[in-house]
């Protein structure tokens, strides 16, 4: 049991696992593989780089720091966060961590798929989150769109409501996952169908599903899909957060890109710290140290 896992390796993650571990909190970081600020060529506008800094090398250097004050942290994806009893369950591709708190620092990646008909059937058929929609596609047909291990966790969540699945690869590889009412379909995918709500799906070679539902988890999880599952309060897509950092649920903080504002490394540095801190007299103040 940590005292705080912070999900994210980027300036937001990586600034408030400065204070918390400094506070002697037991802390993990989780990251799966690079972030956005890998994206940029050279960073010229952060403070203390007399040359600015390529994105990469500053991402690397900030994990490279974090691992020289002994803080744990970790490459693997998380697929599901889980609240149990006021604790949190991390479930990642290769393992499950436990913790009293929580720091959403992932980003503001949106699982998102440019296929003609996605953005107009949103909400009409069209969802982002198995374990949230599920229940109104009670045996009804269902496709889900995706090949990794989010895509698997997302039919996981299911295969004991809807009648049938058929995983979309849209032509990436199948995934090596079985089960009785699931198929899967790797030809790419030209549209999805339907007037007031989808109805089908349309594949480049011209044949049709029919289908009443249809979920992307193409990629991994990102804050949208994790925060929705979790029931926190979301704006445009941003989490919504107080003076503190502090969700809507108790326990869980959320900083940087995710939170949304200016999307920029000096405001994911700040928002990291102010969450660290605030986590720090969260955990004082409800005595689990
Ligand atoms: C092309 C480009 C150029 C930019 N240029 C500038 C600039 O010049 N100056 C500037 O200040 N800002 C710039 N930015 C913005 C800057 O990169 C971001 O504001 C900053 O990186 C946000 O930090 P963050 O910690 O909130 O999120 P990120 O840096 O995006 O980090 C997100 C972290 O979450 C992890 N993660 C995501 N999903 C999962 C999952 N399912 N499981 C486990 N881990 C996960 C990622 O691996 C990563 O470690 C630029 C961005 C881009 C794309």
């Amino acid at each position: 049991m940590y005292d705080v896992i912070i999900l994210g390796a980027g300036p937001a993650g990586i600034s408030a696992s400065l204070y918390t571990k400094r506070a002697n909190k037991s802390t993990l970081i989780i990251y799966s593989g690079e972030s956005e600020l890998c994206k940029a060529e050279k960073i010229d506008n952060y403070y203390g780089f007399e040359n600015g800094i390529s994105g990469k090398e500053l991402y690397n250097t900030g994990i490279k720091q974090a691992k020289n004050l002994d803080i744990e942290v970790i490459n693997e994806e998380v697929i599901k966060v889980e609240i149990d009893n006021n604790f949190f369950r991390v479930i990642t591709n290769n393992n499950e961590y436990n913790a009293k708190s929580l720091i959403l620092a992932i980003g503001a990646k949106k699982n998102t798929l440019n296929i003609d008909g996605i953005k107009k059937l949103e909400g009409k058929g069209v969802s982002y989150c198995a374990i949230c929609d599920g229940f109104f596609y009670k045996n009804k047909n269902v496709v889900v769109i995706g090949n990794g291990n989010y895509a698997i966790s997302e039919t996981n969540d299911l295969i004991n409501v809807a009648n049938k699945i058929t995983i979309l690869t849209n032509g990436e590889k199948a995934p090596e996952f079985r089960a009785n009412n699931v198929d899967i379909v790797t030809k790419n995918i030209k549209e999805i169908r339907g007037e007031s709500r989808v109805q089908e799906v349309c594949f480049q070679d011209n044949s049709i599903i029919k289908t009443d539902g249809v979920f992307i988890a193409q990629g991994t999880a990102g804050s949208v899909e994790l925060a929705k599952k979790l029931g926190i309060i979301m704006k445009n897509d941003k989490i919504v957060v107080d003076e503190n950092m502090q969700t809507n649920i108790k326990g869980i903080f959320a900083c940087g890109d995710c939170t949304g504002g200016l999307l920029q490394v000096s405001k994911s540095v700040y928002e990291g710290a102010k969450a660290g801190v605030s986590i720090i007299e969260y955990l004082n103040f409800n005595n689990k140290k």
